[in-house]
């Protein structure tokens, strides 16, 4: 991981936020190369789901046709999309501090531990029961660990040298007045949403937030894109965008980032068919990671367990990567995919129900009504064929891009062998991205700068760059440039000699095969393409 990070900094991948005052935890800036590789990767989720989606004909493994539309919403809402959507009232996470070593710790919902605040490595281990149902952790999050943990007979603080033996219900690790958590203060909550004032007064009620994700502005947008498009259900809206969390322990490099770019679909369907939509979804996402690049032995699909799923949901799945900086058979989310039922367009609509049926609710006013009001905009869908009403279902693949780019990246880096200008085996770091997602398509390069060869070489750059991002290079030795762009990820290399200047061809060079192949300079565009194609 640290030669990735040390390469992704050499090479204009990725720098950290406000570098030159020390920079800011959480936040990152993408370089040249960084800006183009995530471009690729919105591009082609943007084709491939969005689109490139042909209406007309069902794609392999899909119920029946549908349409996907998109759709681009602000960061900022009106502070009642929060209050609806749960994210007010329930978007917490929990901190503790330790008063021995002045070290604080926050709960980490997906591994189901304490993680220290700073820093970069886990020192807290979990309870054994939690660790064997991590992932209900993950769904439930802290409500989920207090009830599962009531069995529970040790946590041991490692670092700290501290055990708490014989806690017979989590609750007392939150406790204050539990005798074995004396070092630990009461824990505090903490809303992850970045709070932020509209207008100039900065009142309470001019208080809002930044989004901490990009779905609401699609519910809220549901009656709009229904009256506007002529979408029949089932259809979907795709939507790319930044997103906001205040996170407590920003880590592993673009990993947990406090402002991230999210892509999300709400894919809205008949309740009757839900099931069906939610298990294509889930299986068509987890293969376009795999067709992109990820190799299917660092991908798993964590579906959740059926008792931890919400009462609406029939279904809830994580696709996740093995991260190089976890340990051994811990895996990252790079995406979840959620059925979600009519919970998020029936809050928008009513507001927040009664508890015994939505497990989301907040708790209702004194009068028994909803705590917050919904928007009382009828969110139904009519089919206008069978004039039946009802509030559709959604599934939501949920993906974050920076995720996404980190394991492309980590998958890409490779150490091999290959060839120096003297024939000579050297160990060469290359990025094996898939072309689509290469931040540079091609290079090309005159052998030497004399005799005719940049004037070619410039003329086939000038050709290429009309389809493609393509880089000129003619400084120093052809095997240093050649290196440069294996770590830039670069897919062919085409390098004009002695020889193109009488017969007319250059050669292509693989960066994966280092396959060298002479092609005719005419048909270097058609080549190039149909290589991208392949
Ligand atoms: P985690 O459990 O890792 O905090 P999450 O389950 O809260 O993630 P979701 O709310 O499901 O994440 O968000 C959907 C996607 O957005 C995630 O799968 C991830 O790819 C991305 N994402 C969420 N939080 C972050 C973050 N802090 N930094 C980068 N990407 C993120």
């Amino acid at each position: 991981m640290d030669a990735l990070v040390s390469l992704c900094k050499r090479r204009g991948f990725l720098f950290q936020s406000s570098e030159i005052y020390g920079g800011v935890q959480g936040f990152w800036d993408y370089g040249p190369l960084g800006v183009e590789l995530k471009r690729n990767l919105k591009d082609a989720w943007w084709h491939d789901m969005i689109s490139g989606h042909n209406e007309l004909v069902p794609p392999a493994g899909a119920p029946s046709t549908f349409e996907m539309v998109g759709l681009d919403c602000t960061i900022i809402m009106h502070p009642q999309v929060w209050k609806c959507s749960g994210h007010y009232d329930l978007f917490h996470d929990h901190m503790v501090d330790c008063r021995e070593s002045k070290k604080r710790y926050r709960f980490d919902q997906v591994r189901g531990r304490f993680v220290e605040y700073q820093g970069t490595k886990i020192f807290v281990s979990t309870l054994a029961e939690i660790e064997q149902e991590e992932d209900e952790v993950r769904r439930r999050g802290l409500k989920y660990f207090k009830l599962r943990a009531k069995n529970a007979d040790e946590l041991t603080i490692e670092k700290e040298s501290l055990t708490l033996d014989k806690l017979d219900s989590t609750e007392n690790v939150l406790a204050p007045d539990a005798k074995a958590l004396g070092t630990l203060t009461e824990p505090r909550e903490f809303n992850l949403m970045f709070k932020t004032t509209l207008g100039a007064l900065g009142g309470e009620e001019d208080t809002t937030f930044l989004r901490p994700e990009t779905a609401q502005g699609i519910f809220v947008n549901f009656k709009n894109v229904v009256d506007s498009s002529r979408v029949r259900i089932p259809f979907g809206i795709g939507q790319t965008g930044k997103s906001f969390r205040n996170e407590i322990t920003p880590r592993n490099f673009t990993f947990r980032s406090r402002e991230f770019e999210q892509m999300e679909i709400e894919f809205f369907c008949h309740p009757d068919q839900s099931q069906e939509w939610y298990r294509y979804w889930r299986d068509r996402r987890m293969a376009w990671y795999t067709k992109l690049g990820l190799s299917d032995e660092s991908l798993i699909m964590r579906e959740h367990h059926t008792e931890e799923l919400a009462h609406y949901s029939v279904g809830t799945a994580d696709i996740e990567y093995a991260f190089p900086f976890l340990p051994e058979g811990e895996y990252g989310e790079l995406e979840g995919i959620a059925h979600r039922g009519d919970f998020d367009l029936r809050s928008h609509m009513e507001g927040k129900l009664d508890p015994s049926t939505n497990p989301m609710t907040v708790e209702l006013n004194e009068h028994g009504k909803p705590k917050y009001r919904g928007s009382g905009k009828d969110l139904a869908y009519r089919d206008d064929i069978t004039n039946e009403k009802f509030v559709p279902h959604v599934i939501e693949p949920s993906a974050g891009a920076d995720r996404a780019a980190l394991a492309f990246l980590c998958e890409a880096y490779t150490e091999d062998e290959a060839p120096d200008e003297n024939g000579k085996m050297q160990t060469r770091t290359v990025m094996k991205l898939d072309p689509r997602l290469a931040p540079i398509k091609a290079a090309v390069f005159p052998l030497v700068k004399k005799d005719g060869m940049p004037e070619v070489a410039q003329e086939i750059y000038g050709a290429l760059k009309e389809h493609y991002n393509v880089f000129y290079d003619a400084k120093g030795a052809v095997g240093r440039r050649y290196r440069r762009q294996d770590e830039a990820g670069t897919p062919y290399c085409i390098t004009v000699d002695g020889d193109s200047l009488t017969d007319k061809t250059v050669t292509i060079r693989d960066r994966d095969t280092l396959e060298q192949t002479r092609v005719k300079i005419d048909d270097v565009v058609s080549e190039i393409q149909s290589r991208m194609k392949a």
